[in-house]
This record gives C-alpha cells, structure tokens and sequence, in this order.
C-alpha cells in the first residue's frame, strides 16, 4: 500500500483541470425494461482517472461527511495509482459494506455533496461508484479483508434482525470472539437489502453473496424464526444469551387514513416491493410474486420508498405512474438523485396534493383518487412550512393501482411485549446515545428500531456501536440475565 501523499506531491491546480464525467449508466430506456443495477460498466482506466481529480484536501469534508468516516481521500489515492486491493481495503477497514453503501447510499447529501467540485458547480468526483467499484474488483479476485479470529470468550450474543445493522454486530462480535446467533422472521438474512430494496438499485444476487459469508464466520443463523411469537427475548436469556441485539428495523408502514384504503389495488409499499422484487425462492410462503400492475399508478409519498414504487411501477408496466406529494418538491425528503432517475424513466411528480379517499367499483377494486390542492403555510416541528389544503379545490383522478409510500415505524406489537423496555412516544426503542444500550441492562438496539427510517450506511454505524459496547459489557462481565 502506497503511503499517504503529503500534500506537495499532489499538484492540485492540473487536477482540477481533469475533464469531469458521471460514472456512465444504461440508457432510461432500457433500464426501464428490467430490473438490472443501471450501471454501464467501467475499467480500469476510467476509474484510475475518476480517482485522480480527487485533489486530497487536507480538511477531507468527505470523509466527515460519511457517517462511517470512511478513509476516502486515501482509497482514491490508491485507486488512481492501480491498487484496487489497498483501495477495498482501506473501505473496508471502516464499513462493513462498502460494496453496498457504495451503491445506495445518498451521496450527493453525503461525501459528494461535501466534495470541492460542488462548491464550484462541478461534478463531483463519484465516490460512491468508485467505492462499489473496487469491491467488487477487489472480492472478484478474491480479496475479501477478514480479521484474524480472536480467542474464544465462551460469551454468547443473540442478534435478533439480519439487516444491516444486525449484520454489521454480529460480523463484528464474532471478531471479538463471542459466539453470535442470529434470528430473523423471513426466509433469507438480508432485511431491507434484500426484501425491501428494489433490484435496480441494489442486486438481490450481490446481497446474498454477502450474506453467504455470515455462515463463513460462524454465525448461528435462523430464518423464518420471528422473535416475540413463541420464542421471546426473556426465552433468549434465560437460555444463556449474555447479551442480546435488537435490530428489527421499523418495518409497519404508516396507513392512509382515509375511507377507502383497504380497497383491492392498494398497496403498502413494503409488500408491494418484496413482491415484485423478490426472487420467488426467497418469498415467505403463501407470498405470489407480482408481475404486473395496472396502467395508471398513483404513489402516495416524497421519500426514497416512494421512488422505488414509483420505479417499481414503470418496470411493471404502467403506462402513467405518478407520484402526489402534499408539499413542494424543495421539502421532498428523498434523495434528489434518485427523483432525477426516476423522472428520466417516466415518472410524473404532482406536488401539493393530498389523498382525501379512494373510490371503488362494486368487486371492491380502486378505480378513482379523490385530492385536495394545498397551500403551504408556517413551519412545523421538523422545520418545514406545513401543507394546508385549499378551500374548494377538491378533484379526483382515475388510478388502476395505488401505492401508500408514506413512511416506516417500528413494530410496537413486538416491542412493547418486552417487559422493562423503554420506548420513545413514536414506538422506537430509547436508548443511550453512547452505547445502544437500552433501559434493560444487556439488551441493546441498533438501526432503524431506534434511528426510525434511516440510511443503510446510519444502520451500519450504528451496528458497529452497538457490538463495541456489547464487547465492552461482556468483557467486564456483564450478562443479560442479571435482571
Ligand atoms: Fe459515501 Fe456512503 Fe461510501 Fe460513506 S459509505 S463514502 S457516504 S457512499
């Protein structure tokens, strides 16, 4: 591995005169037709090139911009130079999934956002591509960083949730030499990537593989064994588990209240997803995979989910599919990349309107949208100016299919059955900061359960937290069941 440039060697001014380009991407057309990543592919050469117009600032805003503080500056440096293994090394040495991160993370509100080029109206160099890129260059060739075992501490930690925060713990525990058991209500460890994330995006093929090397390390893995039915987390303990990690996620979508909502061809986002992305095998059972949709959908909501059931839509085959949102476009809280990808494929966007119900013919199906048009007035708690609807501007649109985007919250039906645990107002499990350490002592949380809906990269940070204060509790020979 080279060591870091000191700063003469790195001649900022010619750097900056490197021609930019976005990393390349099938033509709108074709993605549409599929479900494949969108990424044209890249060599070498591009990538070298690409890493090169990083001009190693010394104040790396990138890297204070990644939530995992991943070592940017210093990978691109390696990049630029060929050493795509030290490149995947120094990615991996922060983030337990660089080669996902790299692709779904909202980078242009993270590193590339806090890049020198945006400042001047630039594209920024593309981190997240280059990222993704050389772990996948890097594992092709068979270069995956392990750490070395460590001794064996006879501790025992179940993680209850295989996504990335569970994921991310329980890699890391089993590094420290505790013996880890997972559990996870679907048939396949993933979570989110896997179920609720669309292929587009993030290949199911590309999640398994990094899935597969959770059995690798040695940890116990039980699918389709949800926790809280039969099997509770006091079951856990007082089997012998030292120490236990919920990450769940915040997996109950919020519900439209309005008449109508439980017509036929109303959707919640995260069936709607895990069915139509799914590879069948991978379905829970009695689950139908969906193939097709009608040909005017409506989708409820601003956010990344909305996106992907609006992108959703298109592959499926409507012919008109439209996102209404109750604010403007500047207070959508999604990523703006991924609004632009979806406009470029067909997507319609219908600011300042919101649902007041849904019509149905006599076999019970949606066939109309009813709206109001709103206005936006003072600010509310989060800051943005709240939608206030229009006196007499009520209309209703036709719809074949409606798709209900409107957010996450944990699931309090299996929170709230555990004795001693404190949770927010909104259901998500209280914790303290530091630690994920909740109101039970050895029970701790991470990811979504706490966070609400978050990025995939906050869930890994916040998986690595937690498995270092885990670590830090059993080593000083803390144990769950101690209550
Ligand atoms: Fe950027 Fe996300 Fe990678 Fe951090 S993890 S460098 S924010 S793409």
């Amino acid at each position: 591995m080279l060591p870091r440039p000191n700063s003469k060697a790195v001649d900022r001014r010619e750097r900056l005169k490197i021609p930019e380009s976005e990393p390349p991407r099938r033509p709108p057309e074709e993605r549409v037709a599929d479900f494949a990543e969108p990424w044209a592919p890249i060599g070498l050469e591009w990538a070298k090139l690409a890493a090169r117009r990083c001009i190693q600032c010394p104040s790396a805003p990138c890297v204070k911009a990644c939530p995992l503080g991943n070592d940017i500056p210093y990978a691109l440096w390696q990049l630029e130079h060929g050493d795509v293994v030290a490149a995947s090394r120094l990615f991996h040495a922060t983030s337990s999934m660089p080669g996902i991160c790299g692709r779904i993370c909202p980078q242009t509100e993270l590193c590339e956002g806090a890049c020198v080029y945006i400042k001047q109206d630039r594209v920024p160099v593309p981190i997240g591509r280059l990222e993704a890129w050389v772990t996948d260059r890097a594992a092709e060739i068979g270069s995956i960083p392990r750490s070395p075992p460590s001794r064996p501490t006879g501790r025992q930690v179940a993680v209850v949730g295989a996504g990335p925060a569970g994921i991310t713990a329980a890699e890391r525990l089993v590094g420290q030499g505790h013996e880890v058991s997972m559990f996870d209500a679907w048939p396949a460890a993933g979570g989110l990537l896997l179920y609720g994330i669309p292929g587009f995006k993030l290949s199911p093929d590309r999640v398994r593989e990094r899935v597969r090397r959770i059995g690798e390390l040695g940890i116990r893995l039980f699918p389709e064994t949800r926790i809280g039915t039969g099997l509770t987390v006091d079951d856990l303990v007082d089997r012998g588990f030292d120490a236990v990690l919920l990450a769940i996620g915040a997996g109950i979508g919020r519900p439209l209240a309005v008449e109508g909502a439980g017509l036929g061809g109303v959707h919640q986002a995260t069936p709607f997803l895990v069915r139509s992305h799914t590879p069948p095998e991978l379905l829970p059972e009695g689950t139908t995979p969906l193939t097709e949709i009608g040909a005017r959908v409506a989708v409820i909501g601003g956010g990344d989910t909305a996106m992907d059931c609006v992108r959703t839509a298109l592959r499926l085959g409507a012919q008109e599919a439209t996102v209404w949102y109750r604010r403007t476009e500047a207070e959508m809280p999604g990523n703006p990349r991924d609004r632009k990808l979806a406009v470029m494929e067909g997507a319609r966007f219908e600011w300042l309107a919101t649902p007041l119900g849904l019509e149905g013919d006599a076999r019970g199906r949606v066939h109309s949208l009813r709206l109001v048009r709103m206005e936006l007035g003072d600010p509310d708690a989060s800051g943005r100016r709240s939608p206030v609807a229009l006196p007499d501007s009520e209309f209703e649109v036709p719809v074949d299919d409606v798709i209900l985007a409107l957010g996450y919250l944990p699931d309090e039906g299996f929170v709230g059955r555990i004795a001693g645990l404190d949770t927010e107002p909104d259901g998500r499990i209280r914790v303290d900061p530091a630690t994920g350490e909740t109101s039970r002592p050895g029970i701790y949380a991470a990811g979504d359960d706490v966070l609400g809906p978050a990025l995939v990269v906050d869930a890994v940070a916040h998986g690595i937290r937690a498995a270092n204060a885990i670590h830090e509790f059993l080593s000083s020979g803390g144990s769950a069941a101690n209550r």
